[in-house]
């Protein structure tokens, strides 16, 4: 693998509206800012996803459909994993920030039919990459320029992989990465559209495996605290003085992976943003969850 910082992206939900039967609650959109100090920088990161699922999870790296009941619905075994699997990274001495864009769709509904609302979910979830890409390629020009990974190598680069989608997605995402290299001064190489089916490129699908991995974490402990029925049957844990939700305990383990980075940016000495690795849509509802996300200036300014 070459010099370059790899972006891995991948969705999960759908777009219907939410009380249609078998629609999800959310649209998710997971991925990892791999920042390559080594050549093996992404082959660490698999290895050490792979052996903590097996510790923790009792099987190889999966996708998180196909995960099986009794590791899904089990708040420790999960913890288990994003613990293991951090430590194995940090012994490894590799950097990777996890972030989600989570669009909240019930938060986006209104009593004016079906089709608007249609149309109201799969804009949000459209928007997603561009919210994504523009936090992702802040912090990709902070760690290129202030941390002096690549001295010598010019403009900041960047390594796309992505799951595999329909050709209307594909050429959308084409575009954003066009968009993005002329507005930001940045290379984007891709994205590169992978079939987690695909068996000739193994380590990237097992990149995109991880993301799916976390994806389907982040949306399980979303919905989980949204609507807490095995814990104290709320519609907002965080204000429960009684609820023991133990799905929380794994949002903080996830968000680890930037507390001891100090990957910020900085406007007349004030720290205007720092890594947390959530995004939320609408974002006029995230207040309702504040304590759930905590303070994130970068997302205000996106509003
Ligand atoms: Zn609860």
């Amino acid at each position: 693998m070459d010099k370059l910082m790899i972006f891995i992206s991948d969705e999960s939900g759908d777009t219907g509206v939410p009380h249609s039967i078998n629609a999800s609650k959310l649209y998710t959109i997971s991925y990892a800012l791999v920042i390559n100090k080594n050549p093996d920088s992404l082959k660490h990161l698999i290895s050490s996803a792979s052996s903590a699922s097996k510790e923790a999870l009792g099987t190889g790296l999966s996708e998180w459909k196909k995960l099986g009941k009794d590791n899904k619905n089990n708040p420790q075994k999960l913890h288990k994993f994003i613990q293991n699997f951090y430590t194995k990274m940090n012994e490894n001495g590799e950097l990777v920030l996890f972030g989600f864009y989570i669009v909240d769709k019930q938060e986006i509904e209104q009593n004016d039919g079906d089709s608007n609302n249609k149309k109201r979910i799969k804009d949000a979830a459209d928007q997603g990459y561009y919210f994504i890409l523009k936090r992702v390629l802040a912090c990709m020009k902070k760690i290129h320029y202030e941390k002096g990974l690549y001295p010598s190598n010019g403009e900041p680069a960047l390594k796309w992989i992505i799951d595999n989608n329909s050709k209307e997605f594909i050429s959308r995402q084409k575009k954003i990465a066009q968009d993005f290299e002329k507005n930001m001064n940045v290379k984007i190489e891709g994205p590169e559209f992978i079939s987690k089916k695909e068996k000739h490129s193994h380590y990237k699908v097992n990149a995109i495996k991880i993301v799916d991995l976390l994806g389907g974490i982040a949306s399980k402990i979303f919905e989980s605290y949204a609507i807490c029925n095995t814990y104290c049957n709320s519609l907002d844990c965080f204000r429960e003085a009684n609820c023991d939700n133990k799905m929380f305990k794994v949002w903080e383990e996830i968000l680890k992976c930037a507390m001891n980075q100090q990957i910020y940016l900085e406007e007349k000495d004030n720290i205007i943003w720092r890594w947390k690795g959530i995004q939320y849509y609408p974002a006029l509802s995230r207040s309702k969850h504040d304590r759930f996300f905590t303070e994130d200036g970068f997302f205000s300014t996106l509003s």
